[in-house]
C-alpha cells in the first residue's frame, strides 16, 4: 500500500510503498478515506527537537482519520466490514489503575498512533477494536475525519459549566474554531477569540464568537468593557500554547473562574500565583479526549446540530501531501484534508 512516512530521522516526509499492516485477533484493518492533518504531523515533518527525540523512523504518520472496515481478528464481533469508523489515537494500556477504572485518558502507557505506531496517512491502517469509533448514519466524511482534535476540543471546551458563563478563548486554531462552536451550542453568553491571525479570526466569526480580538492591537479590559462585563472571564480555553496568552487569560478572570489548557508551550511559563491563589482560580490541564465519553458526546452533539465543518477549508488528494503541508502550516487555514478514497 501507499503510505506517507518518515524514513529517516531528518525533514521531510516520503509517499512509498509499504506492507499492509498485519492485524492480531483483537484488531481491526481500516481502508482510509480522509485523513486530517495535525500540528504534530507538521512537528514530524519538519523534525524538530520534539520530534528527534519521539520518533523512531521508519514509521508511517498520521493520526486523524476516518475509513472503512476492511477485516476484523477473531475475537473481534461488533465490527463488520464496511462500516464507517474512526479510531482513537492514543492506544492505552488496558491495565493500569487508570485504564481499569475506565479514566482510560490518565494511562500513563499510552503510544500514539503516528508517533510511537504506524498510522493513518495511508491506504490501510490497523487499530486494536477498543480504539475504534463506529460513526452514526448521515456524518459528514470531512467531520469523521477530525474527531481527534473535535474531542480535544469537546474535552477542553465542557471541561468547566459554560451554560450563560463568559468564556475566553485564546488561539483560534483549527481546534479553538471547534471549542467555539462548542461552547456556543452549550449556551455560553459572550465568546470571546483571542487570535492574532486575522484569516482565522474570521472564521472565528462564523463559528460563533461575539467578538474576536487581535491580541497585539487591543487589551481584554477593553473587550470586557465593551461587552458590559464586570467581573472577569468565568471560564477560559487556553489553545494557543502561547505564555503571553496564559498570563493574558489569568489576568482577565473572574473570581473562582476556571481556566482549561490545553495548549502545548515550547518552555516553562513564569505564572503570577499570587493572582491564582487571592482570586482563586482553578487551572486545568487537557490531554486527548475522554475515552469514550467524548467520542459519545462528539456523536450526539452533530446528531443534535452542531457544525464544525466551518473549521475544515483545504482539501487536497493524498498525492499533494506537500501542497496540504504547506496550508496547514501557513496559518491562513483551519483544518486540511487530506483525501485517501481514490488510492
Ligand atoms: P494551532 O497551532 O493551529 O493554533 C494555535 C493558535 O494560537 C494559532 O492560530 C496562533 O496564531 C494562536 N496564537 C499564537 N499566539 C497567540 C496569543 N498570544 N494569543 C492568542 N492566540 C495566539 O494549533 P491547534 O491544532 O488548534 O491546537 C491548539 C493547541 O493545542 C496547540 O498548542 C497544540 O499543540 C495543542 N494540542 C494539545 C493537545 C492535548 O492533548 N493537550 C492535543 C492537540 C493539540
Ligand atoms: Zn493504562
Amino acid at each position: 500500500m501507499l503510505a506517507l512516512v518518515k524514513a529517516e530521522a531528518g525533514p521531510g516526509l516520503t509517499l512509498t510503498e509499504v506492507p499492509i499492516p498485519a492485524i492480531g485477533i483483537n484488531d481491526v484493518l481500516i481502508k482510509v478515506r480522509k485523513t486530517g492533518i495535525c500540528g504534530t504531523d507538521l512537528h514530524i515533518e519538519s523534525w524538530d527537537p520534539w520530534a528527534a527525540k519521539t520518533i523512531k523512523p521508519p514509521l508511517v504518520v498520521g493520526h486523524e482519520f476516518v475509513g472503512v472496515v476492511e477485516a476484523v481478528g477473531s475475537n473481534v464481533s461488533d465490527f463488520h466490514p464496511g462500516e464507517l469508523v474512526s479510531g482513537e489515537g492514543h492506544v492505552v494500556c488496558g491495565r493500569c489503575r487508570h485504564c481499569l477504572a475506565g479514566q482510560r485518558h490518565l494511562c500513563a502507557n499510552t503510544v500514539g498512533l503516528g508517533v510511537g505506531r504506524d498510522g493513518a496517512f495511508a491506504e490501510y491502517v490497523a487499530l486494536p477494536m477498543t480504539n475504534v469509533w463506529h460513526h452514526r448514519p448521515g456524518i459528514d466524511e470531512d467531520v469523521a475525519a477530525v474527531f481527534d482534535p473535535f474531542g480535544n476540543a469537546v474535552h477542553t471546551a465542557l471541561s468547566f459549566p459554560v451554560l450563560g458563563e463568559d468564556v475566553l478563548v485564546s488561539g483560534a486554531g483549527p481546534i479553538g474554531l471547534m471549542a467555539t462552536a462548542i461552547v456556543k451550542h452549550a449556551g455560553a453568553r459572550f465568546i470571546v477569540v483571542s487570535e492574532p491571525n486575522a484569516f482565522r479570526r474570521e472564521l472565528a466569526a462564523r463559528m460563533g464568537a461575539t467578538v474576536t480580538v487581535d491580541p497585539r492591537a487591543r487589551d481584554l479590559g477593553d473587550v470586557q468593557a465593551e461587552l458590559g462585563m464586570v467581573e472577569g472571564f468565568d471560564v477560559a480555553l487556553e489553545m494557543s500554547g502561547n505564555a503571553a496568552a496564559l498570563r493574558t487569560a489569568i489576568d482577565n478572570m473572574a473570581h473562582g473562574g476556571n481556566v482549561a489548557i490545553l495548549g502545548i508551550p515550547t518552555g516553562e511559563i513564569p505564572l503570577d500565583v499570587n493572582r491564582i491563589v487571592f482570586d482563586q482560580i482553578t487551572l486545568r490541564g487537557i490531554y486527548g479526549r475522554e475515552m469514550y465519553e467524548d467520542w459519545y458526546k462528539m456523536s450526539v452533539l452533530v446528531q443534535g446540530g452542531l457544525d464544525i465543518s466551518p473549521a475544515i477549508t483545504h482539501r487536497f488528494p493524498f498525492r499533494e501531501h506537500e501542497a496540504a503541508f504547506d496550508a496547514a502550516r501557513s496559518g491562513d487555514s483551519g483544518k486540511v484534508i487530506m483525501d485517501w478514497s481514490a488510492a
